[in-house]
């Protein structure tokens, strides 16, 4: 029988009892009241012990009972008793969570709104510097580099900043924010030395053999011109052989000087001077004109803005894009350069009316030596380099590179470049 139903029966026996003895002495009402007297008071000393339980905290016992007042007692002692529990389990998972961050290579810093350091892994206090007793500190207080505070102020943090360790120069850390929680913020900072140095090799590398590659092929082309020179046309074997080496020879030396050209942009410190781009558009226009003299090129100078950069290198990046726009779309087709400017930004866009990128390779072109394999009718040559030194150049002058284009409609490489690139 169910605790509440039994404790019904007792009151209705007790109410019975009361009413038959009630009934023979007469004296029904005051031993009602007697009655219910005698239950308010039982009732008030069980909560009175109740509360006093709940109040000492004690989780082990509780006190003897009957009744209800036993079931109501032992659901509260079963509650605590998983409370504690999973309190126990929680706390267990918090210690192992943390041993675990401790024992991380990588160095872990918990930072708050406001960017104080709530929690630091003991990778943070090696690589980082930072004591137990920063606990509570301002990161930007303790780690000063100014490329840091920006990255910090940024709240963009999808990339990771570069920086030496505070405590070690030779050292080069990867540091990367992640934000989780209300406000809270996790920064990793990874031990990349290695893998620069390996970067560092890579581009010295390829920066040296492209330099020593150049003097060889330089002679190689002497020869083959001074032979060509000499060739009577006795032989079509030979005169064919050495227009084939000359051609070769073309492609590796234009290959050979991307290389180089994409290892100084890599490498070299940035230039600051203000150039006339639209003087700049006009000569590039001018110089492929006389080369090709068939009027393609459409130039429009919506602005007279300079830009603050490196002249060589844009140069480069526009002939490129000019170039590809010339050598990617049928001879009868206009070739459309547009130099504008908007309330925030400076822009080119070379427009041309030829066979387009599929949306596949548009993310690619930019890649070094991707070049999109296509059924031409003519042979077009290229090392795949071209786009890759533009997006580089671009890169250096904070600027970035849309491409939309449409198979066999055509393409428009737009460079955008903030308004801060304006030159006076
Ligand atoms: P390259 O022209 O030497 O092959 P690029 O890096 O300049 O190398 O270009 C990479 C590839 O992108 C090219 O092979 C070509 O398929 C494609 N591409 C570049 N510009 C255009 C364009 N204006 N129209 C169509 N395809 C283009």
């Amino acid at each position: 029988m169910a605790i509440w139903q039994r404790e019904i029966i007792t009151f209705l026996l007790l109410f019975f009892a009361v009413c038959v003895i009630g009934l023979f002495t007469k004296l029904f009402l005051p031993l009602l009241l007697v009655l219910m007297i005698f239950l308010l008071c039982r009732h008030l000393y069980q909560i009175h012990r109740f509360e006093k339980w709940l109040r000492m905290g004690r989780q082990n016992i509780y006190p003897k009972t009957t009744g209800v007042w036993e079931e109501i007692y032992y659901h509260v002692y079963r509650i605590r008793k998983n409370n504690k529990r999973r309190k126990k389990k929680l706390s267990k998972m918090v210690d192992q969570f943390r041993e675990s961050t401790e024992a991380l290579p990588d160095a872990a810093v918990v930072l708050n709104a406001t960017d104080e350091i709530e929690w630091a892994n003991k990778a943070a206090r090696d690589v980082l510097g930072l004591k137990q007793s920063d606990k509570g500190q301002r990161i930007p207080n303790l780690i000063r580099f100014p490329e840091f505070i920006q990255y910090l102020k940024s709240k963009q943090y999808d990339e990771p900043v570069i920086l030496p360790s505070p405590i070690n120069n030779k050292i080069t850390l990867a540091v990367r924010i992640i934000k989780y929680g209300a406000g809270l913020r996790l920064l990793l900072a990874q031990d990349v030395t290695q893998l620069k140095q390996m970067e560092r090799m890579r581009k010295d590398f390829v920066a040296n053999v492209s330099h020593e590659l150049r003097t060889p092929l330089t002679v190689i082309k002497g020869y083959l011109e001074t032979l060509q020179d000499v060739d009577e046309g006795m032989s079509p074997l030979l005169t064919n052989s050495l227009k084939n080496m000359l051609g070769q020879t073309d492609r590796m030396q234009y290959l050979v000087d991307g290389l180089l050209l994409l290892a100084h942009l890599e490498t070299k410190s940035k230039k600051h001077e203000v150039i006339n781009v639209p003087d700049l558009l006009m000569q590039i226009c001018h110089e492929h004109e006389a080369l090709l003299g068939d009027g393609r090129i459409e130039l429009t100078l919506d602005s007279d803005a300079k830009l603050v950069g490196e002249e060589h290198e844009l140069r480069s990046a526009f002939t490129n894009l000019l170039g590809n726009a010339l050598k990617y779309s049928p001879e009868d087709t206009l070739i459309k350069l547009h130099w504008y400017q908007t309330s925030d930004a400076l822009l080119l866009d070379v427009i041309d009316q030829g066979e387009g990128i599929s949306v596949a390779d548009i993310s690619r072109v930019t890649e070094r030596f991707y070049r999109v394999e296509n059924k031409r009718d003519k042979k077009v040559n290229g090392t795949g380099l071209g786009l890759a030194i533009v997006k580089h150049v671009l890169m250096r002058h904070d600027a970035h590179l849309i491409i939309r284009s449409e198979l066999g409609k055509g393409s428009c490489f737009q460079c955008t470049f903030p308004i801060q690139r304006l030159g006076e």
